[in-house]
């Protein structure tokens, strides 16, 4: 059985981030992948992700500079552009909208600037957008987006440039803690490591059900659609910002400028129904397309045009929509990163906190609140903090 010092298991977005900085580190590191890298399964294809600083949450706005800080000295090593800033409007009703208020109150909390503007203003400087009065807008100059698939393979190409090792095809059936450490049995044979590094994604469930734990995590299929606009000259990055709509517990949505494809991207934002990642569809929802496309008629009409395509994709989310960033309870040798279906900005910094984590012990990042002993994972009657399309909340606990 081949010893390593690390083990990461799942070699996604936040796994290949995780191989990357523990290569950096100089740790004898393998991944293990049960697909092909950068397959089209899970959370982490797709030509875009939103990366900002206008969070809603000081955990996060904390962590979001330094998230912008790994991605450049990933840019710096492998000269690939990953990172491009075009400016973000967050906007939504503006009556008693608690989610846009906290987003402002983090953003004065932690100092970081933004612009309120009139609908009128904001009209003013982006005219695509067609805003009625009752409507609170957002101006944060440092959002933009990542390129997903090119960030995902970038960190596992300098991780394997570093000697780190990528099985492909391999899938892990069996966890084995032990006093010193974890065995790991896939169907490409056994590993043996100090520490493994749980990045499954949507398998997390599946995953934990190896170690004999039930986690309430729940799984959407979501989608995005790439439309193609009439207008195009109008949505590219240098005229049209990426853009959030808080829909206050009711619909939200999001988008980006022209990228990827000659076509404008939009999606809902937990739009879709729970899912199970090996039996999942990967067809469209209708009803999230509809009302996807009612609310650009309503607010971004230029952007509708003929359908490119629409792409699936999972969410994996606790009850409080909360990463997950700790060891787990009683298992000190294996950590566990969870992206809440909001990550991929982030998987830079978790894949450096995970390297940390793993090696020293710690991190100088404060991750307090994505512990393990939180209620949204140990509550049996924690509530919810999203609602989703079909309503199941708490399928787990049956
Ligand atoms: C439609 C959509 C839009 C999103 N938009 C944004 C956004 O704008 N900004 C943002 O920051 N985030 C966004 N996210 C969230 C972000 O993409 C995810 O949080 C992130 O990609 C999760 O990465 P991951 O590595 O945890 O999961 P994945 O990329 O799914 O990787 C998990 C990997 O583990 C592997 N695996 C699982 N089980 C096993 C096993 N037993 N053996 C071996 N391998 C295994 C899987 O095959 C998979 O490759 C979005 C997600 C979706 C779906």
């Amino acid at each position: 059985m081949k010893h390593h010092d690390v083990i990461v298991l799942g070699c996604g977005g936040l796994g290949s981030g995780a191989l990357y900085w523990l290569a950096r580190a100089g740790a004898d590191v393998l991944g293990l992948e049960q697909f092909s890298h950068g397959h089209e399964l899970g959370s982490s294809h797709d030509h875009s992700r939103i990366i900002r600083l206008s969070y809603d949450g000081v955990a996060y706005a904390r962590l979001a500079p330094y998230s912008y800080a790994c991605w450049s000295e990933l840019e710096a090593e492998s000269g690939i552009k990953l990172v491009h800033k075009t400016g973000g409007i967050d906007f939504g009703p503006a009556e008693s909208n608690e989610e846009l208020q906290a987003v402002v109150d983090t953003m004065k909390t932690v100092g970081i600037p933004f612009e309120e503007w009139t609908p009128a203003e904001a009209m003013g400087h982006f005219p695509q957008f067609t805003l009625p009065d009752n409507v609170r807008v957002i101006f944060q100059a440092e959002t933009g987006f990542v390129n997903a698939r090119q960030g995902t393979q970038t960190h596992a190409l300098l991780a394997q440039a570093r000697g780190a090792n990528l099985l492909e095809g391999a899938k892990v059936t069996a966890i084995i803690p032990k006093a010193t450490g974890v065995d790991v049995k896939t169907n490409l044979g056994d590993f043996s490591c100090g520490k493994l590094i749980l990045t499954v994604g949507p398998w997390l469930k599946v995953a934990m059900q190896l170690l004999g734990k039930i986690l309430p995590i729940t799984v959407t299929r979501e989608q995005v659609t790439y439309f193609k606009s009439p207008t195009i000259r109008d949505f590219a990055p240098d005229r049209f910002p990426v853009w959030i709509w808080y829909g206050n517990r009711e619909h939200s949505f999001y988008g980006f400028p022209v990228y990827g494809e000659v076509a404008v991207k939009a999606a809902e934002d937990l739009g879709g129904q729970v899912s199970d990642p090996d039996k999942r569809s990967f067809d469209k929802d209708e009803r999230s397309d509809k009302t996807l496309r009612n609310f650009l008629g309503d607010f971004i009409p230029g952007i509708l045009g003929p359908e490119l395509y629409t792409k699936t994709c999972l969410y994996d989310m606790a009850l409080d929509r909360n990463f997950i960033l700790d060891s787990l309870p009683d298992e000190p040798n294996i950590l566990l990163a969870d992206g809440a279906g909001h990550g991929f900005k982030f998987a830079s910094l978790i894949g450096r906190i995970m390297a940390e984590l793993a090696l020293e012990g710690q991190t100088p990042h404060d991750i307090s609140e994505f512990r393990f002993d939180r209620p949204a994972l140990t509550d049996p009657n924690f509530k919810a903090s999203f609602t989703i399309q079909d309503r199941i909340l708490n399928e787990w606990f049956n």
